[in-house]
């Protein structure tokens, strides 16, 4: 039954996700590095080294949500439409979100000068908000769910299964695309994979809100604390974890500076909002893409100056390529006769009407935005130079990625036909010029 239905995934992804965060969680900060249990008695070590969830953890996890919340509800920001929807409409947001990442590094900078915060205990009780954590966001999934199945109206019993992660433009309204409301396979996918589009408390906007402000901040606020600790133990900052810290937040606070820029992408413009999306924004960034921090902090790692000057150019090098390229594509689309390195752009035009930009970055291989965001990934994780545990990140990175263009690519071929065979066989290389 759940495999006809599709949700033998969906269930592997929703058990196997929160045990992975688990077993990094407790290799990163009870282990130091990865160690795979070969028996089990060893399993059973490893399961007795998870942290214990206390009552504040929860609170704190709430906490730091609902003041996340109320910052994006209260303070004032620059009013965007987003993309075009399938029903034709376009959604209203507020860009408040580096107002907010300001605010509150003020309110902890403030707790810490008057003595109420120390970020050095934020590392040390971190486990605790780990499992309520998990537990908060099944109840958030059974939340979005509900939500989502009393919106939309259930389709015939014989409709076929919604494609995972939206439809394509011209299909139905995606708010409307419920699964079905019959069948436990149907409904582990309508829990995990998310049933509403873009699911919305008034003007509040549950997905992209999750998508940065709630884990993003945690996951600078959790480096920060992971700073704060080595210091208390070594009496001193090394080299490394200032590199990953100063990355990672550089990494935050460009994504800030152009939050506006979350409203193309694939998530928000095409991936329904369940359970996994709300893991993916509120447990597993910023309790996984804090990893090197982590590990930094009882090895606090030494490298030489000409390591730490290749990572620097090679994080800033792939902040070039990310940025720029995604930038070229958004000017393209408002303007595409702009010139792209001065020239005309190479433009190739779509039965939709939307053109396909062949030159810049875009005409060296159709996801350059990617390659830049795997050349930083890659950076960071070499911070922590030949710990297995860190480059858990860009192993884990270039699977999304690949997985991810796979699917852009199957949206385009779908909805540009020609034009989208004609670029492909113009730019040959998905990701990285020359290797893929
Ligand atoms: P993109 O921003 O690259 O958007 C892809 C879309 O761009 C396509 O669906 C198509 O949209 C349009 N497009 C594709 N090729 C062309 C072209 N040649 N000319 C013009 N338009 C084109 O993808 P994502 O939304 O996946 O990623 C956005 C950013 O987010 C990336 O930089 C990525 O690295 C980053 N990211 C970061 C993650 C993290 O956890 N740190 C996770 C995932 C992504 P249309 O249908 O409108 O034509």
């Amino acid at each position: 039954m759940a495999k006809r239905n599709g949700s033998l995934g969906p269930l592997a992804i929703l058990l196997g996700t929160q045990l992975v965060v688990l077993y990094l969680f407790v290799c990163a900060t009870r282990l130091g590095g990865l160690a795979l249990p070969r028996s089990l008695e060893e399993l059973r070590l490893l399961v007795a080294l998870l942290p214990a969830p206390t009552l504040a953890g929860a609170l704190l996890f709430l906490g730091w949500f609902a003041l996340q919340a109320l910052l994006d509800r209260s303070l004032p920001g620059r009013g965007v439409l987003g993309a075009t929807l399938a029903d034709g409409t376009r959604l209203p947001y507020r860009m408040n979100g580096l107002l907010a990442l300001c605010v509150t590094f003020a309110l902890l900078g403030a707790g810490v000068a008057l003595g109420w915060l120390a970020p050095a205990r934020l590392h040390d009780r971190l486990g605790e908000l780990l499992l309520p954590g998990l537990a908060l966001l099944l109840g958030f999934g059974v939340f979005l769910l509900a939500l989502g199945r009393a919106r939309t109206p259930a389709p015939p019993a014989d409709e076929p299964l919604a494609v995972a992660g939206g439809l394509e433009p011209g299909a139905a309204a995606p708010s409307a695309a419920r699964t079905s409301s019959l069948g436990l396979g149907r409904l582990i996918r309508d829990f995990v994979l998310g049933v509403e589009l873009n699911p919305r408390l008034g003007s509040f906007d549950l997905k992209f809100f999750c998508e940065s402000r709630v884990g993003l901040i945690g996951w600078i606020v959790i480096d920060l604390a992971c700073a704060a600790k080595q210091l208390e133990l070594h009496g001193r900052l090394s080299a490394p974890m200032l590199l990953v810290c100063a990355c990672q937040l550089h990494y935050v606070l460009d994504y800030f500076w152009h939050e506006e820029a979350i409203l193309s992408t694939w998530d928000i413009r095409h991936e329904r909002f369940g359970w996994m999306l709300a893991f993916g924004d509120l447990v597993w960034v910023p309790f996984t893409y804090s990893l090197q921090a982590l590990l930094l902090v009882a090895q606090p790692g030494s490298l030489s100056t000409l390591a730490l000057g290749g990572i620097a150019l090679l994080h800033l090098a792939g902040y070039l390529v990310f940025r720029l390229s995604n930038l070229q594509k958004h000017r393209f689309r408002a303007d595409p006769s702009a010139p792209i390195w001065g020239r005309p752009p190479l433009v190739i035009e779509t039965a939709p009407g939307t053109p396909l930009l062949a030159s810049g970055f875009w005409g060296l291989a159709r996801h350059p935005n990617y390659a830049g965001d795997l050349m930083m990934g890659l950076a960071w994780c070499l911070c922590c130079g030949a710990r297995p545990l860190a480059y858990f990140y860009i192993v884990y990175f270039t699977i999304l990625l690949v997985h991810r263009e796979r699917r852009d690519a199957a949206h385009c071929a779908a909805r540009y036909g020609e034009a989208w065979q004609a670029y492909t066989a113009r730019v040959r290389y998905r990701i990285l010029p020359y290797l893929y």
